[in-house]
């Protein structure tokens, strides 16, 4: 799959994932999507992310999780957000399970990078 097919699938996923999260009674805020690879370079140097970051290939976004609309700060309420948007596709990846958690942050692996 190229990356351009892969985009266009994640956008596509993206846009179940967010019906399902409001059928089941959450409610969303879009965090960030794109990001420059010039952003990415700048929060790889204070620690804050990855210069490789997948964001930079439009294959990742922050969603901002409310549930009875309480903003959620924790990776944890996120995990049933997380496993159903793995469920979607072998290759979608969600940030709660990374070393560093960051549950708000939803991916597609590509090329290795998750
Ligand atoms: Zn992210």
């Amino acid at each position: 799959m190229t990356l351009g097919e892969k985009q266009r699938l994640f956008v596509k996923l993206s846009a179940e994932f967010d019906l399902w999260c409001y059928a089941q009674g959450y409610e969303l805020t879009d965090g960030e999507a794109y990001r420059t690879p010039e952003q990415a370079a700048l929060n790889a140097a204070n620690g804050s992310g990855i210069s490789n970051s997948l964001h930079t290939k439009r294959l990742a976004r922050d969603k901002n999780l409310f549930i009875a609309g309480v903003y959620q700060t924790t990776s944890e309420a996120h995990r049933p957000l997380g496993e159903y948007w793995k469920s979607l596709d072998p290759l979608c990846r969600w940030g709660g399970d990374f070393r560093k958690p960051d549950g708000n942050h939803y991916s597609m692996e590509f090329q290795g990078i998750q």
